[in-house]
């Protein structure tokens, strides 16, 4: 039996990946699951699954925890507090970390399942963003094994079969092409851009998702975030990624070789997939995710995605040539401007125009140690309010002239 840690248990990957454990209890143990303050579904996923450890960063409710297990009669260890993330991703009983907390949360448990040589599920995109270099120094360091749980990525991983990350993307790897769905508006008139609404941008056309991430699907911030993650994933260069929007959603990404094949990985956008090979590779397990129907698609586009429309891209490939702190910055500044989008505080296509200021006002520094990332991420998201605030003060809330 293989034991099986999930950080962020209680969000939506965490929730999946339950499902795809579940179904598969002949192989799986559950050893800690964990969860930021949400007691009630914490206790409902210990009643199901019975894990040894759970833990609640928040010390309150870690006790409202203890009290309903204790009614219950489960006798289930509960700890609070973030190092006890830390703790139980490198417990000798856990053999597997799902790392699935969002935002820069995630990354010291992380490092930490890195640093104890775990198998890492990682859907935390943060920790290749603010500490890409930093975390793949960890996982060879410590021979752990990493899974890319993102279903781009987890594609391309599916598509290079033998990759090996600490050599560098191999001769035989001509493009790797991240494939996005271009959001709602990508064919939205450029002029009409600025007075979408936030429930319009969350109207995301094939997943469903939260507000945060449908909007990166709209700016395309999240494609640009996950050609970093494909930087540091497979050893590549911005220049080897091409983005191509695939409005069908069905290709997850594909790998060109130089002989001229191309290997694509398709299925339902369901994020059991992904998780499910993570949690099997090499080998192959149930995920209860349905059979894609082959006879009912009538097409497959791809087009090239318009840089006027998504300036995004253009930021993040930026941010990657440049390295050191600039993707965290970059990340941090577009959370601060997407929130105040979502708080109707500023247009659409201001998000850009904040990172591209945070990013203009940043000083290079290079990141070796989690606390510079993690002071990057702080200092930027000040930046981004200050820019956010003289918008709105001016009027300016998002005023890109696309005549
Ligand atoms: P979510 O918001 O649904 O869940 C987040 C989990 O993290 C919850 O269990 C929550 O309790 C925990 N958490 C939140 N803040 C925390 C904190 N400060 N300390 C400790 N724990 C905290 O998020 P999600 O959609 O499951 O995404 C998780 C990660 O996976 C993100 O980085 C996201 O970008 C990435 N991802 C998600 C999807 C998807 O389809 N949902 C796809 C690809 C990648
Ligand atoms: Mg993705």
């Amino acid at each position: 039996m293989i034991g099986v840690t999930i950080l962020g248990a209680t969000g939506s990957i965490g929730t999946s990946t339950l499902d795809v454990l579940s179904r598969n209890k002949d192989k799986f143990n559950i050893i800690a699951l964990t969860a930021n303050s949400n007691v009630d579904k914490l206790f409902s996923q210990c009643e199901k699954f019975k894990p040894l450890y759970a833990v609640v960063v928040n010390a309150e409710a870690a006790d409202k925890l203890k009290v309903k297990l204790k009614s219950v009669s489960l006798d289930i260890q509960v700890l609070s507090g973030v190092e006890n993330l830390d703790y139980v991703a490198s417990l000798n009983e856990t053999d597997y970390v799902v790392a699935a907390i969002v935002g820069a949360a995630g990354l010291s448990s992380s490092l930490a399942a890195a640093k104890a040589s775990k198998r890492i599920l990682l859907a935390n995109k943060e920790t290749l963003v603010m500490s890409g270099q930093l975390f793949m120094d960890e996982v060879a360091r410590n021979k752990a094994t990493l899974l890319p749980v993102d279903s781009e990525h987890n594609a391309i991983y599916q598509c290079l079969q033998s990759f090996n990350g600490s050599q560098g993307l191999s001769d035989e790897v001509r493009k790797i092409y991240l494939t996005a769905s271009g959001g709602p508006f990508r064919k939205t008139d450029l002029k009409l851009l600025d007075s979408v609404t936030p429930e319009q941008a969350c109207a995301h056309p094939n997943w469903s998702m939260g507000r945060k991430i449908s909007v990166d699907s709209a700016t395309m911030m999240n494609k640009g975030l996950e050609l970093i993650e494909a930087c540091w994933l497979f050893a590549a260069k911005v220049d080897d990624v091409q983005i191509a929007i695939h409005p069908q959603s069905i290709i997850h990404s594909m790998v060109e070789f130089i002989d001229g094949s191309v290997m694509a990985q398709l299925g339902q956008p369901d994020m059991r997939t992904p998780i499910a090979y993570a949690l099997a590779w090499p080998e192959r397990i149930e995920s209860g995710v349905q059979s894609l129907d082959l006879f009912s698609m009538s097409s497959l586009e791809f087009e090239k995605p318009d840089h006027a429309r998504f300036p995004c891209i253009q930021l993040a490939e930026n941010a990657m040539r440049q390295g050191g702190i600039m993707p965290a910055v970059l990340n941090a500044a577009n959370e601060i401007a997407v929130q105040a989008f979502l708080d109707n505080e500023i247009a659409f296509m201001a998000i850009s125009e904040v990172v591209e200021r945070v990013l203009a006002q940043t000083t290079y520094h290079e990141v070796n140690d989690i606390k510079r990332a993690v002071n990057a991420d702080s200092d930027a998201r000040l930046l981004a309010y200050d820019v956010v605030k003289s918008m709105a003060t001016v009027g300016l809330t998002g005023s890109k002239n696309h005549a």
